[in-house]
C-alpha cells in the first residue's frame, strides 16, 4: 500500500541528560519517514526554509524518501528547542516554537501522492492536517497524532480532525489533556465519545495501548539501560506502525498488533541516540532481532 506524510521537518535544540545538541535534524515527519522507510518507500509533503542543509536533503534522499512534495520556500526551516529532566525522560518541555515557513503553508499534494492508500498526519497545525486530508482521493487508513500546544490553541480544529481519522496517536500527557480524564482508561473512552475510532496512547517507557471500541490491546517498551534522546519516539512508533500495514497490505486486527509491536520496537533505537543518529548505523537484523526479543518477552 502507498504511504503519505504531512507534519514538520525541523532544526531542534535539545537538551537531555546525556548533553545538548543545536540546531540538529528533527520534525515530526522526518522521524516517521526515515522509520517507515525501513518497510515502505515513503512519500513526503511538507516545508523548509532557504536555510535548511543541503546535507540533510541528501540524507533524507538516501533514505528513499520521495521529496516531490517537500517545499524549499523564502524564510527560516521550523525550529523547536526543548530539554528533558533527569528522571522523566518521557515528557519534553518545550522551551521555544518558531513556525516560521509553516505559518503559511498551504500545502498541495502532488499528483502523483493524490492515489495513496495510507496517510499519516505526523504533528503539525490540525488546519494543514485537515487540508491534506481533504486533498487525498483514495485513503483506506489515516492516522493523525498532535501535541499540547495544538491540543490548548487549536481543540476545535483538532477535534474535527480526529473524528475523520482512522487512528489517533497521542502520549499520555495529551490523552489526560485533551479529555480532562487522569485516569487513561476513562482518558481513552473520553476521547472515543468525541468520536475518535482508534486511539494509540503512547506511554513511553511504559509501552502503548490501542483502544477500539470496548477492545485494549498493551504493546510493552523494550526496557533500554540507556536513554540519550526521547525526541521523536512518537513519530518513529508511528513510523513503525505505518510502515508495517504498507508492508503487510491489509488492516486485519492481526496486522495492527503487529504493526504497534513494530512501532515499539523502532522507537526503541530511535532513543539510544541524538537526532537521527542511531538510524544511521540500524541494520535490517538488528530489527529483526528486537521483533523476536519481543515475543520472548512477552510470551508466557
Ligand atoms: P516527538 O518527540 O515524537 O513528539 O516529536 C519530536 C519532533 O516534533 C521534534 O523533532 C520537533 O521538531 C517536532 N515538533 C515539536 N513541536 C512541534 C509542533 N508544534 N508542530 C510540529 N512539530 C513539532
Amino acid at each position: 500500500m502507498k504511504l503519505v506524510v504531512v507534519g514538520s521537518v525541523a532544526l531542534d535544540s535539545v537538551e537531555t541528560p546525556s548533553g545538548r545538541h543545536d540546531d540538529i535534524l528533527g520534525g515530526s515527519a522526518t522521524y516517521f519517514s526515515v522509520y517507515a522507510g525501513f518497510f515502505t518507500p515513503v512519500n513526503l509533503v511538507a516545508v523548509v526554509g532557504k536555510d535548511f542543509p543541503e546535507e540533510h536533503l541528501q540524507f533524507l534522499k538516501s533514505r528513499k524518501i520521495n521529496l516531490d512534495g517537500l517545499t524549499v520556500a523564502d524564510g527560516k526551516t521550523f525550529r523547536w528547542s526543548g530539554k528533558y529532566l533527569k528522571g522523566n525522560l518521557n515528557e519534553a518541555i518545550t522551551l521555544d516554537t518558531q513556525l516560521n515557513v509553516f505559518a503559511t503553508f498551504k500545502p498541495v499534494i502532488p499528483k502523483t501522492f493524490l492515489d495513496a492508500d495510507l496517510l499519516f498526519l505526523a504533528n503539525i497545525d490540525p488546519e494543514i492536517q485537515l487540508n491534506v486530508l481533504s486533498q487525498m482521493q483514495n485513503v483506506k487508513f489515516c492516522a493523525c497524532d498532535t501535541m499540547n500546544l495544538w491540543i490548548q490553541i487549536k481543540k476545535e480544529q483538532l477535534t474535527k480532525l480526529i473524528q475523520k481519522v482512522d487512528l489517533l496517536f497521542l502520549n499520555d500527557g495529551e490523552a489526560r489533556q485533551l479529555s480532562g480524564e487522569h485516569n487513561i482508561v476513562k482518558a481513552a473512552r473520553g476521547i472515543q465519545s468525541m468520536g475518535a475510532k482508534r486511539i494509540c496512547i503512547k506511554r513511553g517507557e511504559y509501552g502503548a495501548l490501542l483502544f477500539q471500541d470496548s477492545d485494549v490491546f498493551h504493546v510493552p517498551a523494550y526496557s533500554l539501560e540507556e536513554i540519550e534522546d526521547p525526541t521523536g519516539a512518537g513519530d518513529t512508533f508511528a513510523g513503525g506502525f505505518m510502515g508495517t500495514l504498507a508492508r503487510i497490505g491489509d488492516l486485519t486486527p492481526q496486522t495492527f498488533r503487529q504493526a504497534l509491536v513494530q512501532g515499539s520496537v523502532m522507537a526503541s533505537f530511535n532513543v539510544e541516540r541524538f537526532s537521527l543518529d542511531r538510524l544511521k548505523t540500524l541494520q535490517e537484523s538488528e530489527i529483526l532481532e528486537r521483533f523476536a526479543a519481543f515475543k520472548r518477552m512477552t510470551q508466557f
